[in-house]
């Protein structure tokens, strides 16, 4: 996934990503309400706001799923918590520590810093919380192209 920052999403919206991802397929908006212990009405206003880009897509009566690019951007917020979580635990900090105070500030660093934190631990498969699922960004042939010829 090139064209993305890593900010497309607000902190509680990409929340909301992650947890479509972890669901896998279509997802009524009473299940994320309940999981996020929300107001169902604050969800779906939230779940609109969402749809404007391409990242959900929302079936009348039955909920929301992904999109091939929403599971993309999923899969790089999971990846982005993980490696800060796994450069926390490096120094010092117990697994949960790591967890808990990643997912205060995940939603400040960029895709670019997530990708350069990724290379230098060398693409590790095992987060703390769970498994990294690397895209063609993070170990991408066509930088490694370019860096070469300069
Ligand atoms: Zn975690
Ligand atoms: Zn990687």
């Amino acid at each position: 996934m090139k064209d993305i920052d890593g900010f497309e999403l607000s902190p509680k919206k990409s929340e909301y990503l992650k947890y479509l991802l972890e669901k896998g397929d279509i997802v009524h908006t009473m299940d994320i309400s309940q999981h996020f212990n929300l107001d169902p009405s604050t969800i779906t206003k939230t779940i609109q706001e969402m749809s404007l880009t391409d990242f959900i897509e929302h079936i009348p009566y039955r909920g929301v799923k992904l999109t091939t690019r929403g599971r993309e951007f999923a899969e790089f917020l999971v990846r982005r918590h993980r490696i800060l979580e796994l450069m926390f635990s490096h120094y010092g900090l117990t697994a949960q520590e790591a967890c808990n105070e990643v997912l205060k500030f995940e939603g400040l660093v960029s895709k670019d810093v997530v990708d350069k934190i990724c290379n230098s631990l060398g693409h590790p498969n095992m987060g703390i919380c769970g498994r990294i699922k690397h895209d063609t960004c993070c170990c991408c042939p066509k930088d490694n192209i370019w860096s070469i010829n300069g």
